[in-house]
């Protein structure tokens, strides 16, 4: 009973080591974006029917010197708390674009965007820009959006993503079924595809609930004209789930491809591609 200080003491060293492990990173970041610290990797969209790539999503990286790789649930956030998310989005705008822009056949490039930058750059005008100067067309472009940053930025969300669906971008939902996943607003904003998240997919080639469940989720999607993708497919048991027994079009996950560098992925299109 006597250690309730001891043990104190050890949360305040352990608060200590985060506070300024958060600082370091912090301060790391900074200079990881202002000077050519991060890099952009891609993963396949496979079209479940013809097998073929149909779009790739930009996932950025970031490669610390002395820590190693620094997942981006962890240095998203903090760029966010930082003011530094919509830099970091302009890069990936512009990078993924140009990457695009050299893929053979009609591929698409999917950016994810953060709450914050609804309120952040201009992001018309960074996506107006990053497509004429590669000559891409708007419809080679998806945008990739949270529940929570539509609901957090109903109005100014509404009105962007509006403006560049009748451009022709398309307008993903992404992480589907994990926030709150209230069906008004699905039909309120220009989406014209449903991401659904990995949760749904974990178990269903053992479980039979859970395949019903995705199944639901998307016949949901389909109903409302969209796109359905079903993320995190990282076997071909999930695969032969996802082919027989639902009506999802596209599938993303380990089973085709983890995140790849710029280079091997131009590869792996012009393999899977292949006529
Ligand atoms: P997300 O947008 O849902 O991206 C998909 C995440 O699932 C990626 O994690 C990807 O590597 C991972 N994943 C793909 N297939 C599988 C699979 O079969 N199994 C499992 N277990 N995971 C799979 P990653 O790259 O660590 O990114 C995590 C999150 O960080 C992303 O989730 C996204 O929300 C955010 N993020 C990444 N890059 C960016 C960016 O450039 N901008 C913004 N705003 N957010 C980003
Ligand atoms: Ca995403
Ligand atoms: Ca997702
Ligand atoms: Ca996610």
């Amino acid at each position: 009973k006597g250690d309730g200080k001891a043990r104190s003491q050890i949360f305040h060293a352990q608060m200590d080591i985060d506070y300024h492990y958060r600082q370091r990173l912090k301060a790391d970041l900074r200079e990881a974006v202002q000077h050519g610290g991060l890099t952009l990797t891609f993963q396949p969209l496979v079209d479940i029917a013809t097998r073929k790539v149909v779009a790739c999503e930009a996932l950025a990286r970031w490669d610390h010197p002395e820590l190693g790789l620094v997942a981006p649930s962890t240095f998203i956030p903090l760029a966010e708390e930082m003011g530094l998310i919509s830099q970091i989005t302009e890069w990936v705008i512009g990078t993924a674009i140009a990457q695009c822009s050299a893929w053979p056949g009609a591929v698409s490039v999917a950016v994810n965007i953060s709450a914050r930058d609804f309120r952040g750059v201009d992001l018309m005008a960074v996506i107006e820009e990053a497509l004429a100067r590669c000559g891409l067309a708007p419809s080679r472009l998806e945008i990739e959006v949270t529940e929570t940053a539509v609901i957090e930025e109903h109005d100014i969300a509404k009105r962007l993503l509006t403006a560049l669906a009748a451009k022709g971008v398309a307008i993903a939902l992404d992480d589907f079924g994990t926030g709150y996943s209230s069906l008004s607003y699905l039909h309120a904003l220009p989406f014209t595809k449903l991401k659904i998240d990995r949760s749904f997919v974990a178990d269903i080639a053992s479980d039979e609930k859970s395949l019903q469940l995705l199944a639901n989720v998307a016949r949901l999607g389909r109903d409302l004209d969209l796109i359905v993708v079903a993320e995190g497919v990282e076997t071909e048991a999930q695969l032969d789930m996802v082919l027989e027994h639902t009506k999802v079009q596209q599938v993303q996950g380990y089973f085709f491809s983890r995140p790849l560098p710029a280079r091997d992925i131009a590869e792996l299109i012009g393999r899977l591609n292949a006529p």
